[in-house]
């Protein structure tokens, strides 16, 4: 490799939003030459790989609405009509919600919302939610230990059969093989961005420059490999963003936050798997995606496994924190244990004296009002803030991403859908605040 390479666009990230961003841009823009980097040893080995991989349109922003339903529907289409597998499983998404929270306001604005966008959603009572999950504790009269822990009796139920859970490593192969097909450069791993190229637009040559009365462009990227040059640099790097955009000064506002998934398996426990094998929600007649009325926690089943994958999206207590070294990446038994496990068990009893078989961890990538961000600065196009729902968001993302680059007014989504290129953007967003993240 030399050590002054040039491409019309360097893509850094391989990750789920890296892939599909690279594969629109090739798709569109046929003559560029597009490189796509990491620095792991493969496609889709970082947050992607770690994470629970469910989809959903359930959202309560309408934007999220729209890259998700068009995402998924996108997805459903790869899978069908292209017949590559994804292991796209529709397994529904279950949200269990006390009296409460329904009758909150900010559920009746996600509700409205949904049924103004046309995403169907159906309402359990809790009589209808005992018949179809038995196994479902959803009475906690006496209970002194779940008032002491501030569990939030179930109620309700808020179901939607279009939601379901992937194979997060088969998405970004489709992505990532399709744009190969295209590409004219091959892409590259083990290849790690130390920093951005930021120079003066134009060079003057002068020594130190760019200096503050300077236009300032990013025009490649500082590797272990050597010094790369584009004249777009796609940042696809997720939970890392800050570590190479601070060091030019652009805040990204993204905030990373550590997320973790035990795996428990049925086995021959009877509770279990009763459980995992609920009939009526959906065709596959299985326990939905699950997400409990307190504290976070939630299950996604895991059909092929037999089990379940146990995740919690706590809120306060847990520090904002960028990652940064293996040790922010390792799953903490004790998460489960004291945090976890005493909330799950006492919604379902049939996890009582269940351990892990296995655990990860990785990083979520949050944006201040939880809608990702794609935006063109400086020669960087951003693409990141998928606050925890970056797969189910991948291909709005990638078809915006591109759109940004060709300076297309208009983003055009699966389906016909338009979103303005500029939505995304820090300077004019145009969004509501999420308010339903998990
Ligand atoms: C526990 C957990 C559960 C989750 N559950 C879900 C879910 O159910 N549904 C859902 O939609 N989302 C979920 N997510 C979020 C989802 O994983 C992310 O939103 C998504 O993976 C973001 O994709 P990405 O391409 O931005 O990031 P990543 O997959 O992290 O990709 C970023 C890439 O950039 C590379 N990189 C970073 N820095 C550099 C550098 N300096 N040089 C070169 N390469 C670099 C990394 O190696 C990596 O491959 C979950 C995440 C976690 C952690």
């Amino acid at each position: 490799m030399s050590s002054e390479e040039t491409f019309d666009v360097i893509v850094v990230g391989a990750g789920c939003l890296g892939v599909a961003s690279a594969f629109y841009l090739q798709k569109n823009s046929p003559d560029k030459r597009i490189l796509l980097i990491d620095r792991t040893l493969a496609a889709g080995q970082a947050n992607t790989a770690m994470s629970a991989a469910a989809v959903r349109n359930m959202f309560a922003s309408s934007t999220n609405q729209l890259l998700t339903d068009t995402s998924i529907k996108y997805f459903e289409y790869v899978q069908k009509e292209l017949g590559y597998d994804l292991f796209f499983e529709k397994t529904g998404y279950l949200w269990l919600l006390s009296d409460e929270q329904f009758n909150h306001e900010s559920v009746k604005t996600w509700m409205e919302r949904m049924d103004k966008s046309g995403i169907s959603y159906k309402v359990y009572n809790k009589k209808e939610l005992k018949e179809m999950i038995p196994g479902l504790n959803v009475d906690f009269s006496g209970d002194e230990e779940a008032e002491l822990m501030n569990l939030q009796e179930v109620s309700y139920g808020l179901f939607g059969a279009d939601c379901g859970v992937l194979d997060p490593t088969r998405l970004v192969e489709y992505y990532f093989e399709e744009f190969k097909k295209m590409s004219h450069v091959k892409p590259r791993f083990g290849v790690e961005v130390e920093k951005l190229l930021l120079e003066a637009d134009p060079k003057l040559d002068l020594p130190g420059e760019p200096y503050v009365w300077q236009k300032k462009k990013v025009n490649g990227v500082i590797t272990n490999k050597g010094t790369l040059r584009a004249d777009v640099v796609v940042l696809a790097v997720g939970a890392w963003t800050n570590q190479l955009l601070d060091p030019i000064g652009i805040d990204s506002m993204t905030k990373g936050k550590k997320r973790q998934l035990f795996v428990i398996h049925a086995e021959d426990k009877k509770e279990l798997l009763e459980l995992l094998d609920v009939k009526g929600f959906n065709e596959l007649n299985c326990i939905p995606f699950t997400i409990l009325p307190s504290a976070g926690v939630y299950f996604r089943p895991q059909l092929q496994e037999r089990g379940f994958w146990i995740g919690c999206g706590d809120k306060v207590g847990r520090a904002y924190k960028y990652i940064q070294t293996d040790e922010d990446m390792v799953p903490e038994s004790a998460y489960y244990e004291n945090n976890m496990y005493p909330v799950l068990s006492k919604y379902f009893p049939a996890f009582q004296s269940t351990r892990p078989v296995n655990s990860w961890a990785g990083g979520y990538n949050y944006s201040p009002d939880r809608i990702p961000f794609v935006y063109l600065e400086c020669g960087v196009l951003v693409v990141n803030g998928a606050s925890g729902s970056g797969i189910m968001k991948a291909d709005a993302l990638g078809r915006i991403a591109d759109a940004v680059y060709r300076k297309e007014a208009e983003a055009e989504l699966f389906g016909g859908k338009k979103i303005p290129s500029s939505t995304l953007s820090i300077k004019d967003r145009n969004v509501e605040v999420e308010s339903v993240i998990i």
